[in-house]
């Protein structure tokens, strides 16, 4: 092997996660019954607080945290079967989705005893939501020049500023802000600090924006002199950007970087068979889908391996993120060809209102999460090239 490339030793799922695999999907069939492909196509789009509440009430949620706080105490692995089986059958996760990735890790990792005890058994019941305001009007790919400014009052803190694209702000509870709390935007990493506080408090303004799809799921948020209790800080104060770097380290990692047009591709290649359609480029599109989504597989689970022995994944969840937003985007283009190519087949409305919908929005997978030039420039580095 190239001696550039870093190891990324193959993982296999332990039989006892594997075997949760049955019980979530009875857990789907019974609450994704007769949910049209082209709201399913949504998945980590898709807000549904009583879906995320009967999770909770389930177990299924923050399944990698200990017990004491209402977590699953399972592994990894635990939690791939089942993200993995959320956005197979296109679930509506968006409500817990943060939490459950990210902010949940973030506040047992960084933390104090009381925001732990406080948040995640909540977390864990799928009762309160949460959103991420990192990205700023002019702070989306060059992060570290966030303006947000938090700085001390008697009681706590006096916020400032603007989030922008900040996904379900207006239908979260709280928000994890990356803000400035000293220094000014030329001091990059440095006097940055995360605070989680309530979306509700006065002097916070939420303006929905609508995409080009029709949703209006990512929103504006403005803060006004808004006063926030001391414990809002999460972690230390100036550490911000070591924290946020960890939490984007779980945000990437994961499975959904391969499966945003799968309920797409399931819904074609179900047409496809019940039509009994043998076609060579329908068999092309249909042998590329299944091949590259095998390869990819394999390096999201060997990067869920290497979080199980808590090693750094930013290198690896950097590939599997750049290979994987390619192949989501390819699919609509090797679907549109595949059906081109057999006119005799009249697709259903849900397909063809499927396919549109993922067109339309596939643009967006390289960008959310960190776009695909800043990927490959975490990949430029980690392989000494920068
Ligand atoms: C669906 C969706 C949901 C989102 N949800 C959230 C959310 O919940 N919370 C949140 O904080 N943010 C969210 N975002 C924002 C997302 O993280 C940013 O859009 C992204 O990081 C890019 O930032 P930007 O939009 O400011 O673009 P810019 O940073 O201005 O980039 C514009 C273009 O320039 C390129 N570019 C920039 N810098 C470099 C460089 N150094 N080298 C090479 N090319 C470069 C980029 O790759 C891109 O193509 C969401 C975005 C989308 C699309």
């Amino acid at each position: 092997m190239n001696s550039l490339l870093p190891p990324l030793p193959l993982a296999g799922i332990p039989p006892e996660d594997e075997a949760m695999r049955p019980r979530v999907r009875a857990f789907l069939r019974e609450h994704l019954r007769d949910v049209p492909p082209e709201v399913r196509a949504r998945s980590w789009g898709g807000f549904d607080a009583e879906f995320s509440r009967a999770l909770g009430r389930e177990g299924l949620l923050l399944l990698t945290l200990p017990k004491e706080y209402g977590g699953g105490g399972r592994s990894n692995h635990a939690r791939f079967v089942m993200v993995e089986e959320m956005l197979a059958a296109g679930a509506p996760v968006a409500g817990h989705w943060v939490a459950d990735r990210q902010t949940g890790p973030l506040i047992q990792r960084f933390g104090t005893e009381a925001q732990r005890r406080f948040f995640l058994p909540k977390m864990a019941r799928g009762e309160v939501f949460f959103c991420i305001g990192m990205s700023e009007p002019d702070a989306g790919s060059d992060l570290a020049s966030v303006r947000t400014r938090a700085t001390r009052t008697e009681s706590g803190w006096r916020l400032n500023g603007r989030k922008i694209w900040t996904s379900n702000a207006h239908r979260s509870d709280y928000i994890c802000a990356l803000v400035r709390t000293s220094g000014g935007p030329e001091d990059r990493h440095k006097g940055l600090s995360q605070l989680i506080f309530s979306t509700k408090l006065p002097g916070i303004h939420i303006r929905p924006i609508r995409d080009i799809a029709g949703d209006s799921h990512f929103c504006e948020v403005l803060f006004e002199d808004v006063e926030l209790p001391a414990d809002a800080l999460i972690g230390e104060e100036g550490s911000g950007w070591a924290q946020v770097t960890a939490e984007l380290g779980y945000e990437r990692s994961g499975p959904e970087r391969i499966y945003s047009s799968i309920v797409l591709a399931d819904t074609w290649l179900a047409e496809m068979r019940a039509a009994g359609i043998d076609h060579p480029v329908v068999n092309v599109a249909a042998g590329r889908i299944a091949g590259r989504l095998a390869v990819l597989r394999a390096m999201s689970l060997a990067v869920a391996g290497k979080l199980e022995r808590h090693e750094s994944t930013e290198l690896e969840a950097s590939f599997v993120k750049d290979l994987g937003t390619e192949f989501e985007q390819a699919i609509p283009g090797w679907i549109r060809d595949a059906l081109e190519a057999v006119p005799q087949f009249t697709p259903s409305d849900g397909l063809l209102r499927t396919l549109a919908f993922v067109t339309r929005i596939s643009p967006t997978f390289s960008l959310r999460g960190g776009t695909r030039q800043i990927m490959r420039g975490i990949l430029a580095r980690g392989l000494g090239l920068r």
